[in-house]
């Protein structure tokens, strides 16, 4: 196995793109890929400042890690859970702050239990719905700090494979106002930052062989609550029609992209959105969800 680029003996193959690399091009391919996505979907002018939502594991370290090496100004939001079962938030926030320590960028943990003497396991029970609430917390957070520090976007390490998943998942039931929301880039709008996705082009193989590349060290630790990857079986589904066809994957959701103005228009109307009376926050209620359940006095 030789490297498309320089012949030497290549690390690993990525049938994808039909190509094999050493270290070296290996390196160089994904740093263009990124940089290719960026450009494409408009996702940052050069020397932007990015607030990127990490979450210690490897796809947002690897965002962070390439961003700061394009020349974006980046700094991170971390979200403490405060799931102290197996380690996990603990671990978690230990990973993010040693990452980011080595590299000089600044990094803010959001430690619920600090803030709000509660953790997300006291909150999350009480309603029944972890994980949701889980992503409701983080998103909410990560968004109310981009809009505070004023950033040009908010990007998360969503990889292709979890896009085309959900994308798959979302075309069998037809949901439009999912498929309106699967974009690379999510313009500014109602109050929010705009958002993006910097390695939607890029398969989780690619990101593992970066992140081994250029020893990036993630958290071991897997959630306890965590039910199993949401789209594990439509994941299973595209991997199986990417090894028959290798480069499926990635035209699949190319080609929504492109055809994604069909889910905006025709749907139901959003409902509009307002501010949140406690945080500002953009919402639909009078007071949003998370004010709702972190700020609550009643709790
Ligand atoms: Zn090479
Ligand atoms: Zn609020």
């Amino acid at each position: 196995m030789k490297c498309k680029v320089c012949r030497g003996p290549a690390l690993a193959g990525f049938p994808a793109h039909n190509a094999n690399f050493c270290a070296e091009h290996l390196d160089q391919f994904f740093l263009r890929q990124v940089e290719k996505t960026i450009r494409r979907y408009q996702m940052l002018q050069p020397g932007d400042r990015v607030l990127v939502a990490v979450s210690g594991g490897k796809d947002s370290l690897t965002v962070v890690d390439v961003l700061d090496r394009l020349g974006y100004a980046v700094q991170g939001v971390h979200v403490d859970l405060g799931i102290a079962d197996n380690g996990f938030s603990s671990e978690s926030s230990a990973v993010c702050r040693e990452f980011f320590t080595a590299r000089g960028l600044h990094l803010e943990i959001y430690s619920l239990s600090e803030r709000f003497g509660r953790n997300i396991k006291d909150v999350g029970w009480r309603f029944d719905r972890f994980c949701s609430t889980c992503g409701m917390t983080k998103r909410h957070v990560m968004n109310a700090r981009a809009v505070e520090r004023g950033v040009a976007a908010l990007s998360t390490g969503h990889n292709l494979d979890d896009l085309s998943a959900a994308l798959f998942a979302n075309l069998m039931r037809w949901d439009r106002r999912y498929l309106a929301k699967g974009l690379p880039t999510l313009p500014p709008e109602g109050g929010f930052c705009r958002k993006i996705k910097p390695l939607a082009l890029l398969s989780e193989r690619e990101i593992t062989a970066y992140a081994l590349l250029r020893g990036i060290r993630v958290v071991r630790a897997v959630c306890p609550y965590s039910r199993e990857a949401k789209f594990k079986r439509y994941k299973e589904l595209l991997t199986a029609v990417e090894h028959q066809s290798p480069g499926t994957r990635r035209s699949f959701y190319e080609g929504y992209v492109k055809a994604a103005p069909v889910f905006q228009t025709g749907g139901q109307a959003a409902p509009p959105l307002g501010p949140c009376a406690v945080c500002q926050m953009p919402t639909t209620a009078p007071v949003c969800t998370f004010c709702k359940l972190w700020r609550s006095t009643s709790a």
